[in-house]
């Protein structure tokens, strides 16, 4: 068969290895059906020799000072911003994602949170703290890395998701071994290249491929210290049950279900613009999407009738293509996934389908047979719904009414979801106390999405464990020491005095 990209394998000890389990699995490009590259599966044991090299490069990783370990990682963010382009290209064709995201979001918000915390090391940003007891007794508490962590990716982000891990993992003194999605394998090695490039030690960074079993054996290596998952609920909490056992520290990025809130004085196009970037960026295949759009009865129908005349400015199309902004769905499992809710919405739910459903967009021949959908809308939602309580991570929307603001906020925290949340108001009194009683992890007023470097993410709930990115995100990769000082010279005894 003819692949139009060259076999992967698998990259530890600072170079490419080829795998021993003698299997290999298909990446598939979403927009057409057709093979990519052929992915090359690790065994365990050749998980093991990769963590192994993780672990032999630890002691002097960790021991590099933080300003040399900073100009390394400002180094590959750089390549990075260089070569972005033609790496965006490789996630379009890998994920199905339009290259007018790929090219301007994913490679860069990624090099972003690189850059953050290479400065934020090399300006002192790791330091403890000191506590002065007594005249002559001080407690210092400082940083220490955790040692070998592994990183679990999902398909959604691929390459930015590598680096909110292996960034701060790294920067902080740790090494990493990185397991991306089966379904987007591709950037794993060109992510180890580029590390290897900017002078990163072999085994700081390694990279091993293939489905869930390997990710189960990877995070329940007794050597690894901390797992970092991004992926479903489900999944995340079989990894974090194994790694509460063997006591690793573990960083959950999950699922979301997540409430927008229009106010009834908010502004319409504002209001109407979010709630699309909400639903269709990424094809709706983002973890914070607000799903559930609360919208006030009176304005109801406004809402919907301009929702509607905006909706043709989403373009299925090549994702390649600069005048397309709505790429395929990732994957056929993915298709039938988001197709079968969007049945169960219309057949069982009985919501009212307002635009969109179970017809593909019409589409040239070349990409007949990729995983389309078209952006589906649907209104007079309840919330028993089954599209309304369970995550579809796909594009589609359910619009809800309601009567009171206390009523709404009520509702929205109504799941067992915690991840993102917003509201659209022009009064910013009542959008902060409205955001304040929100039960969610991320939250956006007049805005939807947006995640710089410095603003710590992670959900609440169901959603997940702990923070990535600004400064609380660094703290979830070091463990503390505190020591006691007596100066005194007259330390505690036995002896009579
Ligand atoms: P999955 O949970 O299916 O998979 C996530 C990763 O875990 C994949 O690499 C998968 O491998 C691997 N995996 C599967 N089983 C195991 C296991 N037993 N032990 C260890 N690893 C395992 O999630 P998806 O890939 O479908 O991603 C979509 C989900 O991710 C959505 O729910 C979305 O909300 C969430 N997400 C959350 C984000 C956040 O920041 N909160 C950001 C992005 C996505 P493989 O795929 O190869 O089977």
């Amino acid at each position: 068969m003819f692949f139009s990209l060259p076999l992967r394998q698998l990259y530890y000890d600072g170079q490419v290895h080829a795998a021993s389990s003698g299997k290999t699995f298909q990446t598939i490009n979403p927009a057409t059906a057709t093979p990519l590259a052929n992915i090359q599966v690790a065994s365990n044991s050749d998980a093991d020799t990769a963590i192994a090299a993780a672990d032999r490069a630890f002691p002097s990783w960790s021991q590099t000072p933080a300003i040399s370990r900073a100009r390394i990682l400002q180094k590959a963010a750089a390549i990075l911003r260089e070569r972005n382009d033609e790496i965006a290209r490789i996630e379009t064709l890998d994920s199905g994602k339009a290259f007018t995201e790929t090219s301007t979001v994913d490679v860069e918000t990624g090099a972003d949170v690189l850059e953050y915390y290479a400065n934020f090391i090399g300006s002192g940003g790791l330091k403890g703290e000191t506590i002065q007891v007594r005249e002559d007794v001080w407690v210092y508490t400082k940083k220490a890395p955790l040692g070998v962590c592994a990183g679990i990716g999902a398909w959604n982000y691929p390459i930015q998701i590598a680096l909110w891990k292996s960034a701060p993992c790294l920067a902080a003194g740790n090494t990493m071994v990185y397991k991306p999605s089966e379904f987007t394998p591709l950037h794993g090695q060109i992510l180890a290249e580029i590390y290897t490039e900017a002078g990163l030690p072999a085994g700081v960074f390694n990279v091993i491929n293939g489905a869930g079993d390997v990710g189960a054996y990877l995070t329940s290596h007794p050597t690894i210290s901390k797992v970092s998952f991004t992926g479903q609920v489900v999944t995340g909490q079989k990894v974090a049950g194994s790694a509460a056992g063997n006591m690793k520290y573990v960083t959950m990025e999950l699922g979301g279900k997540s409430p927008l809130i229009v106010l009834p004085d908010a502004d319409l196009e504002n209001a109407v613009d979010g709630a699309m970037m909400a639903n269709f960026y990424s094809t709706g295949q983002v973890c914070t999407n607000g799903t559930r759009v609360f919208i006030p009865r009176s304005m109801k129908t406004t809402f919907e009738n301009r929702l509607l005349e905006k909706i043709p400015f989403m373009r299925s199309g090549p994702p390649l293509d600069e005048q397309t902004n709505f790429g395929p769905l990732s994957s056929a499992s993915h298709h039938e996934k988001v197709l079968s809710y969007i049945r169960y919405g219309i057949e069982t739910d009985r919501a009212t389908l307002l635009c969109g459903g179970l017809e593909k967009p019409t589409m040239p021949q070349s990409l007949q047979a990729g995983y389309w959908v078209k952006p589906t809308v649907f209104t007079d939602c309840t919330d028993s719904m089954r599209i309304v309580k369970e995550e579809i991570f796909g594009p589609v929307m359910c619009v809800l009414s309601y009567d009171t603001v206390e009523e709404a906020v009520q509702r929205a925290n109504a799941t067992e979801f915690g991840l993102a949340a917003g509201v659209f108001t022009k009064d910013l009194n009542q959008a902060h106390r409205v955001i304040d009683q929100l039960q969610s992890g991320i939250t956006w007023i007049n805005t939807w999405g947006e995640s710089p470097a410095e603003m710590a993410v992670g959900g609440w709930k169901k959603s997940g464990l702990g923070v990535e990115n600004g400064r609380r995100g660094i703290e979830a990769w070091l463990q503390n020491k505190s020591t006691l000082v007596d100066m005194s010279g007259v330390g505690a005894t036995f002896l009579p005095s």
